[in-house]
């Protein structure tokens, strides 16, 4: 007799979509169909009242188009749900604290969820973050009253999650006793869920909505398109602000090319501060690696760090990543970090990731442009300094650009020897090591050829 939910169900999956079917549909049950009343039981209350209010009708309206009967429906609650009292499972500790709250002493118990290297005194500012960092500060001085909500956003790896626990490590040392609740988007909609469906969304509510004195949430992006999970966020959104509760949230992109997220969170998130952050420039990503290289004790001079930073452009993550390769490797051959080495250990990997080869003659097109030089005259014999250091640049940037042997670039800037390529790649690499202008100049080119 259950055929006529169950035929229901099949009907509607295709129109709510599955996430709003395995979420509020699945789980109820048939308890009895008498005649032309069809009796369901939910595993909870929120979950009956929900049902009512937003599936009864469209449940009722698909049996009639397939039966051509008139239905009713009545819902009971799982008695055995309602006293369910969902254990916190072993591996969730978002649950664990949130049911130790209150301690003696009055302290709010540390949020969880934060890794201790994350901090503002471990986070390098540079331009390219700067925005991003200074309005992390002041969110974490004055947590709901200069920027509320605070959204960070910007590429893969960046540091976007390092300012939000920075924010939170600070908020809590601070005030103790406030309760600071970090979490990532995702485990923000697997806890709704699973508050729902095991009737824990009382607890949910609180945690979120009144126990909660900031709330700190990665990754925002991922509940656009889920509905149900931006109705709560909407809601948690509300009482936080209204209560004069910081928000800060972190995103890969910013609200408006949030597809599928409801106009009326976009709005919400433009309520304080967006702020960017970018790729860091060179110099930002060589003090990140010399700090990187101290805490984990590894030996790198100076001019290698640089050459390490010229290889991973984008991507802090890494760059960090890059350098643990490295130092790894060396160990392992007992050699010290040098550049040929670097080279060898990521040589390869760093050219497989451009797109389009750089050429020779785009190198040479770029320098000659940069300094209003002539590309014959790169090519050509003439030795003074006006000439001869473009020409030295450019014979770098393409050795290190284009992969192209000595020999062959000697042959392109107009059949020179290799040992001339050699020199002038060793005069280049010295002093971008110790001249932050021309350090700038070839930052520029590289951008300018990379992109
Ligand atoms: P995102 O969340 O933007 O993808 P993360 O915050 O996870 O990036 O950062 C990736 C890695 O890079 C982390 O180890 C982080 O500590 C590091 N990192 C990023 N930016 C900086 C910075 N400005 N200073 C120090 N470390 C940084
Ligand atoms: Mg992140």
């Amino acid at each position: 007799m259950s055929d006529i939910w169950n035929e229901a169900l099949k009907g509607l999956q295709p129109r709510l979509g599955s996430e709003t079917y395995e979420l509020w549909l699945r789980p109820l049950s048939v308890a009895a169909v008498d005649g032309h009343r069809l009796r369901l039981r939910a595993p909870s209350l929120f979950m009956k009242e929900w049902f009512e209010n937003h599936y009864r009708d469209a449940v009722l309206e698909e049996i009639f188009s397939q039966t051509a009967e008139r239905y009713e429906i009545e819902l009971e609650v799982d008695p055995a749900g309602e006293e369910e009292a969902i254990a916190p499972t072993a591996n969730d500790p978002h649950t664990v604290t949130a049911s130790t709250v209150s301690t003696s002493s009055g302290k709010a118990p540390p949020p969880v969820g934060l890794s201790e290297r994350y901090r503002f005194d471990t986070f390098i500012k540079g331009a390219s973050n700067e925005l991003a960092a200074s309005a992390a500060s002041a969110v974490a001085e004055e947590p709901g009253r200069r920027f509320n909500p605070l959204l960070i956003y910007g590429g893969v790896g960046l540091g976007k999650t390092h300012l939000l626990h920075a924010v939170g490590h600070q908020l809590y040392e601070a005030h103790p006793h406030r309760r600071i609740v970090y979490l990532s988007a995702e485990r923000f909609m697997n806890e709704f869920i699973s508050a729902v469906r095991y009737n824990q969304f009382d607890q949910f509510r609180r945690r979120y909505r009144e126990d909660c004195d900031a709330l700190l949430i990665d990754d925002i992006q991922f509940i656009a398109g889920r509905d149900r999970t931006m109705d709560e966020f909407f809601h948690v959104f509300n009482a936080l602000y209204e209560a004069g509760k910081q928000i800060m949230v972190t995103a890969d992109r910013t609200p408006a090319d949030m597809q599928g997220m409801e106009e009326r969170i976009t709005s919400r998130l433009n309520w304080g501060l967006v702020a960017d952050i970018k790729p860091p420039d060179l110099e930002t990503r060589v003090a990140i690696l010399r700090q990187k290289a101290e805490t984990e004790r590894i030996g790198i001079p100076d001019d290698v760090a640089v050459y390490l930073a010229t290889l991973v452009r984008s991507n802090v993550r890494e760059l960090e990543g890059a350098l643990v390769r490295v130092a790894t490797f060396a160990d392992l051959k007992g050699v010290a970090i040098t550049e040929p080495f670097v080279r060898e250990v990521l040589g390869d990997t760093a050219k497989e990731r451009r797109k389009t080869p750089v050429t020779v003659e785009a190198v040479q097109k770029a320098v000659a442009a940069h300094f209003s030089v002539r590309i014959a005259d790169l090519k050509g014999p003439r030795r003074h300094k006006g000439i001869s250091r473009p020409r030295m640049i450019a014979m770098y940037l393409a050795r290190e650009l284009t992969g192209s042997s000595f020999p062959e670039i000697g042959l392109r800037f107009g059949g020179k020897d290799h040992s001339t390529v050699i020199n002038a790649c060793k005069r280049i690499s010295a002093i971008e090591a110790e001249d932050p202008e021309i350090r700038e100049t070839l930052e520029g080119l590289r951008t300018q050829l990379l992109s």
